[in-house]
């Protein structure tokens, strides 16, 4: 269902009106974690100011310690739902489990499936049937393959909304957090007519990767980046290394904009 042999044209993912697919290079920024009502809503207000087209924060987050910060889980996703409305972005935000599918879907506008959740089986399936697009990372250690099958999970249960993201994998390299894996871009929009973006914060882990890396994913034909910010990365409760800053974000979405006028 998700490959070229099913539909030859590249597919554009609507969010809430936002197009996600050629044509376009969607920025999709926003807070790693909801921490609070404020640190939430000054994030979304950079992603704004800065001209992203959907905004990102985490109310569930997978973390691989289990004495990390969870996310502030239902509470997170009604402050996520009060920002969206403040604002007027439209919302993507991870789900992590069958049973929360229903309540996320409630609130966001799009669905993510994190990283360690690419093959979880039946969570895909829910989300499959949960009516709203669908955000699927690629899993750290998944070949392609693996992740467009993924893909056909979700589009099995009647829902082709589906944008994939490459996130980085896992290799020998350490100096990096995972290996942004920029050919998973081209090879993956050969095989599949779904959207492809990258993740630059993830995959680097440290903010000043995240502007190289973005330009290399758009420069190989990434149809958007998502990318974490915080209005003070020092004291984020997740992942703050990789954090944009106000004037981080504006550079970054300045030459997202300019490459995209050659793409
Ligand atoms: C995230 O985007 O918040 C996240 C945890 O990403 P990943 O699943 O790629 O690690």
């Amino acid at each position: 269902l998700v490959s070229r042999e099913h539909r030859r044209e590249r597919s554009v993912v609507e969010v809430r009106g936002v197009p996600i697919g050629p044509q376009t290079v969607t920025l999709i920024a926003g807070p790693c974690a909801v921490e609070t009502p404020e640190q939430t809503l000054q994030a979304a207000q950079m992603a704004r100011a800065a001209g992203a087209a959907l905004m990102r924060g985490g109310a569930y987050k997978p973390r691989t310690s289990p004495y990390a910060f969870q996310g502030l889980g239902e509470r997170g996703l009604r402050i996520l739902a009060e920002v969206r409305d403040e604002i007027g972005m439209p919302v993507v935000t991870e789900v992590v489990s069958t049973e929360h599918v229903d309540a996320v879907a409630a609130c966001a506008d799009m669905l993510q499936i994190g990283t360690r959740n690419m093959q979880n089986f039946p969570l895909l399936q829910a989300v499959g049937a949960a009516g709203k697009p669908v955000l699927l990372k690629r899993g750290m250690n998944a070949t392609i393959e693996e992740w467009l099958m993924a893909a056909e999970y979700i589009a099995q249960r009647g829902n082709l909304d589906i944008v994939l993201c490459e996130r980085g994998i896992r290799t020998f390299e350490t100096a990096t957090r995972n290996t942004l894996d920029i050919s998973a871009v081209p090879v993956a929009q050969r095989l599949s007519h779904l959207p492809v973006i990258v993740d630059p914060s993830h995959s680097g882990g440290r903010r000043e990767l995240v502007l190289p890396l973005s330009r290399a994913a758009i420069v190989a034909g990434a149809d958007g980046v998502i990318v974490d910010v915080h209005p003070r990365p020092e004291i984020a409760l997740c992942d703050g290394p990789q954090a944009l800053v106000d004037e981080d974000l504006h550079e970054l979405a300045g030459a997202v904009a300019d490459l995209a006028r050659y793409m």
